[in-house]
């Protein structure tokens, strides 16, 4: 047997990927923790971890592995295929189609409630309501109890949803989530609690679970002690990366799972925790080792293989202003004379075209746009240089910003699959019934309390009257919602069914029909991947496609395209030269999250998180204005914009101050900046009005 994948790990890492394991056969480990910085091989210790476990005899279809996002589940199925193709060979290729159990924990979640709906008195066809259907549905039974209509300045919709949402993953009361987190939201304790209640009310009558619940009833499943058993049973090895960044929830949900944390392991960087606005808490990855009698096993990592040393200087000395302490002190042995830069332009245009310059300056130098990124705070800030980028032709993919199942065509037709698949989903069946001609809300809603007092809704709608003006539109829908519930289509030929019976629709409601057309034949591509509708919708929904500069859908995988991330979406990734737009007080830390010190604290955490993804060249952008509109009695004007706060003088030294394209650092209007007072934090909001 080929043991040398484990030669190239070090010691500590062979460490963590042995333990346990030098055992053959049903030798279980006790529980183990990785805590360690930036680059240090976390996700790679565990990825080898996997594949030593399959090589040394542990079944794969009993291994569960979840990482942040579907994205990362893949990249790591993949590096463990790599590491058994070698040891075993040929094999290597059936052993990992049976890792079957990775991916996120809304996924896993969400494949597991299916599997144990019936003993937990769900109806295993519930849908999924992403976070604008429950949106949506908050809004509507915020109407229904009247909240919007008789309390001046109720919370808005969004507001709603991320309080019950903050109250269900962090398992604390309302009051003390108001208290701490929305103080201006406080005086509705009482009516936000007769909406929570009536809000739960409507998702279980229409058999919709939003994102949350497939954590929270996951959780509540496991604390029945047979159930857990049977699921914990199901496992041998249970395996979390990005640990920093998990809820008390899932924590939990992992403690029922292995009460003794036999075959646990769970790694994280505590430096990296940037999800507290969800509920996440470092205390879990912190308080893992003493969850446990005796204590969990700790390995530690302190080499850093990413970046070279003079960014790794400059990351770490970003962090060692926080006021915790983390304990790891990382080092690198790839040495490098280039410092990272700290590059001022005048504005975001010239940021734009600094950025586009420099991609391809690089690409011209033998880096692909692939191995180049440009991250930023909010979805927001990448708006001219996507503008920029379309104008010279450089395809790009966004990551974490407007989705492709965001558009309203998809989502029309998406709606329709969900309305068939569960016609107790009134958010889908709004929607649905509203693009036919005729069709307001007061019908829409007479149409569903109709269909909902029926055990056969869908058989029921023959029996409905048709609504009156809508003729042969009606007829057609209700015929394609009859053909769906059939299933004699058959997936994903019934998705064709939807497009024919959707486009006269679409011509009528869009003038740019025939772009969107493209859009749905895409759809249909995307859905042939998948083995049934139910898992089409659950993993789209979950987990929905990235934008892409030409509209596609779905990222043009044999291309070469940059890419553009929030840092939120960058985490545990890296590439070989990172850009870094709007180093500026305002935008990171946003003025969103300068309101407690534990929120400037996690935006230093999300700098941090940034410069660490680069591993050759790092460039922070600072534009030094911002154009703001109709702001002030003047009407639109620049504003000044000052360095962030995270980088103060002491830090310059770690970097090579430069302007661009002529622009001095420490010119006259820099030293403007540091007098006025800015609020760039504002503009920000102003795109989104
Ligand atoms: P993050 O905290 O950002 O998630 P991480 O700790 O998970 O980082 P990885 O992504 O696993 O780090 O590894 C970072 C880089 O270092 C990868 O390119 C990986 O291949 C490389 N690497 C990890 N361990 C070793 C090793 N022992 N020898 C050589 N390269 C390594
Ligand atoms: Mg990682």
């Amino acid at each position: 047997m080929n043991a040398g994948y484990l030669e190239k790990l070090n010691p500590e890492q062979r460490l963590a990927v042995e333990h346990g394991t030098e055992i053959e056969g049903s030798h279980i480990s006790g529980p183990l923790l990785v805590i360690a910085g930036a680059g240090s091989g976390k996700t790679n210790t565990l990825a080898h971890r996997v594949a030593h476990l399959i090589v040394k005899g542990a079944d794969p279809r009993r291994i569960l592995l979840m990482t942040f996002s579907r994205r990362a589940a893949s990249e790591m199925a993949r590096r463990v295929e790599r590491i058994c193709t070698q040891v075993l060979g040929a094999n290597a290729g059936i052993i990992t189609d049976a890792l079957a159990w990775t991916g996120t924990f809304h996924g896993i979640g969400a494949r597991l409630l299916r599997d144990y709906a019936e003993q937990i008195g769900l109806d295993p066809a519930f849908t999924i309501h992403d976070r604008e259907d429950s949106a949506d549905l908050m809004n509507l039974v915020r109407h229904e109890l009247g909240f919007s209509k008789t309390e001046s300045r109720f919370p808005t919709k969004g507001t709603c949803l991320a309080i019950y949402s903050r109250v269900v993953n962090s398992e604390t009361a309302l009051e003390q989530i108001l208290r701490d987190a929305f103080p201006w939201c406080a005086a509705w304790e009482k009516q936000l609690r007769e909406l929570f209640a009536a809000y739960v009310e409507a998702k279980q009558v229409q058999n919709v679970l939003d994102y949350d619940d497939l954590l929270l009833y996951w959780a509540h499943m496991v604390h029945e002690p047979l159930i857990a058993d049977d699921i914990g049973g199901r496992f041998d090895h249970v395996l979390v990366d990005e640990y920093q960044d998990t809820n008390r929830l899932q924590s939990s949900i992992l403690m029922a799972l292995k009460p003794g944390g036999h075959g646990l392991t769970v790694v994280g960087d505590d430096a990296q925790s940037i999800y507290s606005f969800r509920a996440a808490t470092v205390r879990n990855i912190l308080d893992f080792p003493g969850s446990f009698s005796p204590a969990a096993n700790v390995v530690t990592l302190d080499r850093n293989y990413r970046s070279t040393q003079p960014i790794l200087a400059a990351a770490n000395a970003v962090i060692d202003l926080a006021s915790e302490r983390f304990t790891k002190n990382l080092r690198t042995e790839r040495q490098s004379a280039e410092r990272p830069r700290l590059v001022t332009v005048r504005d975001e245009a010239d940021q734009a075209r600094y950025v586009a310059d420099m991609v391809l300056e690089n690409r011209e130098g033998g880096t692909r746009l692939k191995q180049q990124a440009v991250l930023f705070r909010a979805s927001g800030h990448s708006g001219p240089l996507e503008i920029e980028l379309t104008r010279r032709n450089i395809p790009f993919v966004k990551f974490g910003g407007l989705k492709f199942l965001d558009s309203a065509h998809v989502k029309d037709m998406l709606a329709a699959l969900r309305f068939a698949q569960n016609p107790r989903d009134r958010v889908a069946g709004f929607r649905l019934m509203q693009l036919l001609p005729g069709v307001g809300p007061s019908t829409a809603q007479r149409v569903l309390d109709q269909m909902s007092e029926t055990a056969n809704p869908i058989g029921a709608l023959t029996d409905i009257p048709t609504p009156a003006r809508t003729g042969d539109d009606w007829t057609s829908f209700v015929a394609t919602l009859q053909e769906l519930q059939t299933g004699k289509a058959g997936w994903p030929a019934e998705i064709g069914l939807v497009r024919r019976w959707y486009e006269p629709h679409l011509d009528r409601l869009h003038e740019d029909a025939s772009m969107r057309q493209a859009d749905l034949i895409q759809l249909e591509q995307i859905a042939g991947g998948y083995p049934s509708r139910e898992r089409f919708l659950t993993e789209l929904t979950l987990d929905p496609p990235d934008a892409t500069s030409d509209q596609a859908g779905v990222p043009l995988l044999d291309e070469d395209y940059l890419i553009l991330s929030t840092i939120h979406s960058a985490k545990g990734q890296e590439w070989t030269k990172v850009f870094m737009l709007n180093v500026v007080d305002g935008c990171i830390p946003s003025d969103l999250g300068v309101g407690t010190s534990a929120e400037i604290e996690e935006e230093r955490r999300l700098l941090y998180v940034a410069m660490t993804r680069a591993k050759d060249s790092l460039d922070l952008v600072l534009p030094q204005r911002f154009f703001t509109h109709g702001q002030n009695a003047q009407g639109d004007r620049h504003v000044y914009a000052s360095r962030s706060r995270f980088i103060p003088a002491t830090l310059l030294q770690f970097f090579e101050v430069c302007g661009w394209p002529q622009v001095r650092a420490d010119s006259a209007a820099m030293a403007q900046a540091r007098q006025v007072r800015v609020d760039v934090g504002a503009r920000m909001r102003g795109m989104w009005r």
